[in-house]
């Protein structure tokens, strides 16, 4: 098969070095790619989000099938587009995709396909939603509807910090995304992520995984994409998975299909586990970034027959994904500064030495050579060191161990990645 992978992330990264190893692939292509994902793709330097460009490009190249990675395409209809034209595509339309797109549609399909998630309302003005607080306790949940670069949530604990939120978002902090707000009651608990591969009429299971959003240790400072990841989690084994795929994720997808909106690719499912079991709190249309690192270095099938599977509306004939049983962990490595200002172009020594350890991929994010080819930070995330072992522990010394071959002087990463595994397994 001929195959493009569209982004240029860590994701994306680690998506291309799983393709890559699947015998059905003749041809692997990455769009735009990053330095890491030349060692296994051929890039092509198309920007993620040009959809016109990339529907181009698979018509020229023949492509057989496209691997959306970051949301930013599918929002923008290139799923519609390639299926359109008869490419085969994983990843769901733009109407599906809205279950990342628009927190409102999220929360308005949990009540129609009876989904467990947080008491909200959703509101246009002011007056409304400083009303709605009336009904919740301390702290509330805000939240801009649209897409808001993973910041579009402020979680205030007092009555008076919530109304200004309100002003302020409803004003327009977050531009046009968050004029309209869904405000929720705060859940109580452990996050996790379930993800799971859709045709556009049933799913199956990946696994769970569980990140760090805070830019600092012990979850401190800012949130950022995530700075690091494990899988599998204590708090969401098999149990909390199936019940996961029972309540959650197969309900979304049979009421999408049933309402003209099959929803075809991985369906991503952040969750809050408190006692009443998993609740909803957001879907996403792809694959976490970095979940998706330690995702592909647990699986042990070839990922390409579950991609076509996925494409082709075939999912339920696919036998069961086989995982390692190994705990596997990713560390980020971000520019200091990160997730506000930072440096570009800093160089960044080491990697390949890091790689040489078993059982360790270091997987590229932001990320370019130089001409004369020194490897250079070219954006905020930059590196995903990511390891696999017996345990959390020795997967997290691992990593640790590859971080520590790496010689980046403007960069950093949390050092206490994994802490609530390791608190969890004794
Ligand atoms: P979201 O973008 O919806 O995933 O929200 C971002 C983060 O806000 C989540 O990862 C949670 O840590 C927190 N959060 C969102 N909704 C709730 C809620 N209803 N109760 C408690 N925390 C929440």
């Amino acid at each position: 098969m001929k195959i493009l992978v569209v982004g240029g992330g860590g994701r994306e990264h680690a998506l291309c070095w799983k393709i890559a190893k699947s015998p059905l692939v003749e041809q692997l292509w990455c769009a735009p790619g990053n330095a890491g994902i030349a060692d296994v793709a051929d890039c092509v330097a198309i920007a993620a989000d040009d959809v016109p460009a990339l529907v181009d490009f698979s018509i020229e190249n023949a492509v057989d099938m496209v691997v959306i990675g970051p949301e930013a395409p599918l929002v923008k209809g290139l799923g519609d587009r390639l299926r359109a034209i008869g490419i085969a595509v994983f990843g769901p339309d733009a109407a599906a995709a809205q279950v990342e797109g628009s927190k409102a549609f999220t929360k308005a399909l949990c009540d129609r396909a009876n989904i467990p998630t947080a008491r909200y309302g959703t509101f246009t003005d002011p007056a409304s939603a400083k009303a709605f607080l009336d009904g919740l306790e301390p702290p509330y949940v805000l939240k801009a509807d649209g897409l808001a670069a993973g910041k579009g949530v402020v979680i205030p604990e007092t009555r008076e910090e919530a109304e200004a939120e309100i002003d302020d978002m409803m004003s327009g902090r977050f531009g046009d995304a968050s004029r309209t707000l869904v405000i929720e009651e705060f859940l109580n608990g452990e996050e996790a992520s379930v993800f799971a591969l859709c045709d556009g009429n049933t799913a199956i299971p990946l696994t769970a995984a569980q990140d760090h959003k805070r830019a600092h240790d012990g979850d401190q400072g800012p949130n950022t994409g995530g700075m690091g990841a494990y899988s599998p989690t204590p708090i969401a084994g098999n149990a909390i998975i199936r019940e996961t795929m029972d309540r959650i994720i197969l309900p979304a997808v049979k009421t999408l299909k049933a309402e003209g909106m099959p929803y075809s690719g991985v369906l991503y499912a952040g969750l809050m586990i408190g006692k009443d079991g998993p609740k909803l709190i957001e879907f996403n249309a792809r694959f976490g970034d970095p979940e998706c690192q330690i995702l592909m270095m647990r699986m042990l099938s070839d990922i390409v027959p579950y991609l076509k599977a996925c494409a082709d509306g075939k999912i339920d004939q696919m036998p069961p994904i086989s995982w390692h049983a190994s705990a596997a962990v990713t560390v980020v490595l971000a520019a200091k500064g990160y997730p506000e200002t930072y440096k570009k172009g800093t160089e960044i020594r080491g990697v390949d030495a890091a790689n040489e350890l078993a059982q360790v991929v270091v997987f590229h994010a932001g990320t370019k050579r130089s001409d004369d080819g020194h490897l250079l930070a070219n954006g905020g995330r930059v590196l995903n060191v990511t390891a696999m072992g017996s345990s959390y522990r020795a997967a997290i010394d691992r990593a640790y161990e590859a971080v520590d071959l790496i010689d980046w002087a403007d960069g950093f990463c949390r050092r206490d990645i994994g802490w609530r595994a390791l608190e969890h397994s004794g």
